[in-house]
């Protein structure tokens, strides 16, 4: 019966800047570090019940700056640095801009895939990152999203004001983000 497969909210989560510090494209596991905060936000999210699927855009492959076997040893190492909070999924696009790819974000390509695969109740799922890009993928993928003021999060800021013209919501980490989502 598929009333076992219960539909799940998704916290759909960028990650250089998000969850670990930014140094530019990461290419290998030595250079994971998670930001303050990270691990138990994400632990709460599970408890209360979400998928935590990460979408990243990892042109470094693109670049040639480094392997897919590569990007798996660095997930290894972020699985191993988030312990119980380690994501569910992680999707990434391995392309340049000029492929013009459809999964590489805003574009909503890697979403799309993530809602096909996993049980998502789409409706209360969520979009979190430090750039306009992580927002407008979550944007055009139809759900809430957010920004976080850690890795490009400041500058992205500045930017959507001059962008758009609604404000757009923006927390100081993935911790009061946390605290705002599911509540203190
Ligand atoms: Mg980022
Ligand atoms: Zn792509």
């Amino acid at each position: 019966m598929d009333q076992n497969k219960k539909k799940r909210p998704a916290l759909f989560l960028d990650r250089d800047g998000t969850v670990n510090y930014d140094p530019g494209y990461i290419s290998s596991p030595k250079k994971i570090q998670l930001l303050y905060g990270a691990r138990e936000a994400l632990i709460r999210f599970r408890a209360a019940g979400y998928l935590i699927i990460v979408i990243s855009n990892q042109s470094g492959i693109g670049r040639g700056y480094f392997s897919d076997r590569e990007l798996t040893l660095i997930h290894q190492r972020m699985d191993e640095k988030l312990g119980p909070a380690k994501p569910d999924a992680y999707y990434y696009c391995p392309h340049i801009p000029d492929d013009r790819c459809s999964c590489r974000k805003p574009e909503t390509g890697n979403l799309e895939r993530a809602y096909q695969e996993w049980p998502i109740d789409k409706n209360r799922s969520v979009m979190i990152g430090d750039s306009l890009s992580d927002l407008e993928a979550g944007r055009n993928f139809g759900i809430a999203s957010f920004l976080v003021l850690t890795g490009y999060g400041h500058k992205s800021l500045q930017r959507s004001r001059e962008k758009y013209p609604q404000q757009v919501q923006a927390f100081d980490n993935l911790a009061r983000f946390a605290d705002y989502f599911l509540g203190k």
